[in-house]
């Protein structure tokens, strides 16, 4: 373990500890034991921490301040600067130090505060300032009652004139009824139904919010409630914009408000990591972003409209910011030198004559990217998003024959054999006639062949080696690596996709998942992205038919005319990853539809290929279907992306709304692939009208970019196929349909902050690096729970 893994490993309970207190409950049996074994490098932190269970609360906060600066020599977040006894400054806080870190105990909201915050997860001071409201109630212009009309709600505000208890005579029931005045001097009363209790919270004088419907009798003018506050003095509901937070029972709005103020008031000026960036001034980055201090003051207590929309567009800003610097912090930042290729017009030439066609437009720009990436002296990381068919491998093999041409090699790696093998075939035919030597290497290849490769590699007699994770075992070793390609990214994790990188090659990932740029952008925050956004031309685009359940056996009609005319068919059933036990239902589901379509069509070849077979015998099936020894393939979503079945015309999707639409259009794309007219037909297993407005997305379009925008719309980024495996962004207030102008915006930003500081080390980046650390920890946490 390196000084650096042991810091780690100190810092995080530290850091935790900060931020739940100081209670000394975070590391079993004390802090002190913890350092005792992990903390012997680290002397001066053990001696900051000695002794640390007997301390007060507030001498913990300032130990663990002093150690966790030793450890990663950040300053201090804020307030106290450089100087670590507590003196106010003037930026500064003055009520009793506290600071972003500070438990929000020590905010002095009375008993039980802390333990309803807790509730909420927000424990520090940073949590409940970045507690946002989710919305608005604008009460600046309270009504009167009198404008208000019989049996409409209403918010009102009132002063009480007096109260009493009433029992009604029939029924028997109570009623508080509290006599009030308007600011506009009418007088209304205010009823509560069988709550006699309420009588006592409300005094003489005081001034109360309250919301219910109205009652119209002749003059008099009542309102049955329905929730009321009581202002004590603090104007925070009535009389302005009201935020309404997420609450929880027992956690009203009321206390909320008037914590998040309490906050506020905590701070002359809260501390603003972008302020060294703002005072440039200059910098178009930030330029027209507000202040952390009016973003936050806003957020909570917006005094209008205009200032709210700018707020939040700040906070949004932030959001994605720090999480864009995140992503680039821990993805080893594509800041860093990498490799410079030279390319010449006359190389590029060469290739394209090669080319039995020409490149359409999409290739030609993105092949530009890429181009321009290699000559840079950054290390190009590259996402290549496109549909199955758009010709990413053409620009792929582009790329490797110009690393090729500077005695560079090249690997790419497929998720699969059988993809694997039909990769190297491809590139095989664009790149032999030129001159570069390829190689294969896939798990099934005897020892002897490996070792074959091993050899060509590691002297540098292959240029180009195409494998699956065979590539990435120790044994292999390059002379040169200048050139990595990736296909299908999300099958791989993240230590896979770094094991080829060890020697930072340029990078490039190819993925026919296209998954609007917004999410690519955090979700891959260390990538450009280049889409091929543009089919080859003469492509048929896949005639698409949603069908309902009771018309399924058209369907499989349409099937058996398909297989007549020497067709080969897919039918794919739903698979549900989640437990052992439900893949075995699927396996079920999808053997008793073998089963069934045997029955159906007895003269049809059919076979079977699900998520429970080993992959050498799901290679093995395909291989056959692709070689025609059968004609109807029965799979669970399986069946592997990219692989060409040219005969396939047709594709028959059962239960088509379990899918996201993104998913349904890659499985489209494994059909007609050959240059025959081909169908998908969508059986919708029920037929809502929201699953039918769905699936009708597909019927209607042929652009896989259009359809993942539509499903990030309609079912929310964390349906999105290759999503949930990568983790979701953990996102407070951005929003990944609506902001994308703000996460370029902010991403743009993050990459010129860490070209000019690519670890934040520098003094004018420690705010932003603590936020950073602060907001992982929040995830962490939460995790924890
Ligand atoms: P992807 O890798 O994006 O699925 P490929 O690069 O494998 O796509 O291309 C799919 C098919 O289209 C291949 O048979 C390829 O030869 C062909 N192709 C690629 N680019 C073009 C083009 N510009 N014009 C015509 N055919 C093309
Ligand atoms: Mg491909």
């Amino acid at each position: 373990m390196t000084p650096q893994d042991l810091k780690d490993r100190l810092l995080r309970p530290l850091r935790r500890e900060l931020a739940t207190g100081a209670e000394d409950k975070v590391v079993a049996g004390g802090l002190e034991k913890l350092l005792e074994n992990l903390g012997q490098p680290f002397p001066e932190v053990q001696a900051a921490l000695r002794g640390y269970r007997q301390l007060t609360p507030s001498e913990r906060v300032e130990r663990l301040h002093q150690a966790i600066q030793l450890l990663d020599g950040t300053p201090r977040p804020s307030g106290s600067g450089e100087n670590p006894q507590p003196s106010p400054s003037p930026r500064g806080l003055e009520a009793g130090n506290l600071n972003f870190d500070s438990p929000v105990e020590g905010l002095s909201l009375g008993p039980g505060a802390k333990k309803k915050l807790n509730e909420l997860g927000i424990r520090s001071v940073r949590d409940l300032l970045h507690t946002y409201p989710r919305r608005y109630e604008d009460r600046r212009t309270l009504q009167s009652l009198r404008e208000v009309e019989e049996g409409q709600k209403a918010t009102v505000f009132g002063k009480v004139l007096s109260r009493e208890l009433v029992k009604t005579p029939k029924r028997g029931i109570q009623l508080v009824q509290v006599r009030l005045m308007d600011a506009w001097g009418w007088k209304f009363t205010a009823v509560w139904f069988n709550q006699p209790w309420v009588l006592k919270q409300i005094a003489e004088g005081a001034s109360l919010v309250i919301s219910g419907r109205v009652q119209r009798r002749g003059a008099n003018l009542s309102i049955m409630v329905e929730y009321f506050e009581d202002e004590a003095g603090e104007s925070l509901s009535t009389g302005r914009i009201v935020p309404v937070y997420p609450a929880k029972e027992g956690v009203g709005q009321a206390f909320l408000r008037r914590a998040a103020w309490r906050g506020l008031e905590a701070f002359s000026q809260i501390p603003d990591p972008l302020e060294p960036y703002r005072q440039e001034g200059a910098l178009a980055h930030v330029s027209g972003l507000p202040s952390l201090d009016f973003a936050l003051r806003q957020a909570h207590f917006p005094s209008a409209e205009e200032a709210l929309e700018q707020a939040l567009y700040r906070l949004k800003f932030d959001e994605f910011l720090l999480l864009e610097l995140k992503v680039m912090l821990q993805s080893g930042n594509s800041a860093l030198l990498g490799r410079t290729f030279r390319v010449t017009p006359e190389m590029v030439e060469r290739f394209r004559a090669a080319l039995p066609f020409t490149l359409t437009e999409a290739q030609e720009r993105v092949l530009n990217e890429v181009l321009s990436d290699m000559q840079g002296e950054r290390q190009m990381a590259r996402l290549v998003q496109g549909d199955v068919g758009s010709g990413k491998t053409a620009v792929a093999a582009a790329a490797l024959y110009i690393a090729a041409c500077n005695n560079a090699q090249g690997a790419l790696m497929a998720p699969t054999e059988i993809l694997a093998k039909q990769h190297f075939a491809n590139l095989t035919h664009y790149l032999y006639p030129l001159g570069v030597s390829l190689d294969l290497l896939v798990g099934s290849m005897s020892a002897a062949e490996k070792r074959g490769v091993y050899d060509r590699l590691k002297a540098g007699q292959t240029h180009v080696v195409v494998g699956t994770h065979a590539l990435i075992q120790e044994q292999v070793e390059f002379r040169d690596l200048g050139l990595a390609i990736i296909d299908e990214e999300h099958r791989f994790g993240v230590m896979q996709r770094r094991a080829l990188l060890g020697s930072r090659p340029d990078l490039i990932v190819m993925s026919a998942t296209p998954i609007p740029r917004s999410l690519a952008l955090t979700l891959y925050g260390d990538l450009e992205v280049s889409q091929i956004d543009q089919l080859p031309p003469g492509r048929i685009p896949v005639k698409t038919k949603v069908l309902p359940h009771k018309l399924r056996s058209q369907a499989y009609a349409f099937a058996q005319g398909e297989i007549a005319k020497g067709r080969q068919v897919f039918v794919v059933t739903p698979m549900i990853e989640e437990s052992e036990a439900e893949g075995m239902e699927e396996l079920a589901a999808a053997t008793k539809l073998r089963n069934e379509l045997t029955t159906l069509l007895p003269e049809v070849r059919i076979d079977l290929l699900h998520g429970k077979m080993p992959a050498a015998e799901k290679d093995a099936v395909m291989e056959r279907f692709k070689a025609g020894q059968f004609d109807l393939l029965v799979s669970t979503t399986v069946i592997e992306v990219g692989v060409d079945i040219p005969q396939a015309t047709l594709m028959i999707i059962e239960n088509a709304e379990r899918f996201g639409l993104a998913q349904l259009h890659q499985l489209r794309g494994r059909v007609g692939r050959g240059g025959l007219e081909a169908y998908c037909i969508l059986i919708a297993g029920e037929s809502s009208k929201k699953t039918l407005h769905r699936l009708r997305v597909i019927e209607e379009s042929n652009d896989g970019f259009y359809i993942a925008e539509k499903d990030l719309e309609l079912r929310g980024p964390g349906e999105l196929r290759g999503v949930r495996q990568s983790g979701m962004p953990d996102l407070r207030i951005g929003d990944l349909v609506s902001d994308q102008e703000i996460i370029e915006r902010a991403r743009a930003f993050a990459q010129a902050i860490l070209e000019a500081d690519p670890y934040l080390d520098a003094p004018q980046n420690a705010l932003l690096k603590r936020e950073i650390q602060a907001r992982a920890e929040a995830i962490g946490f939460r995790e924890v729970i």
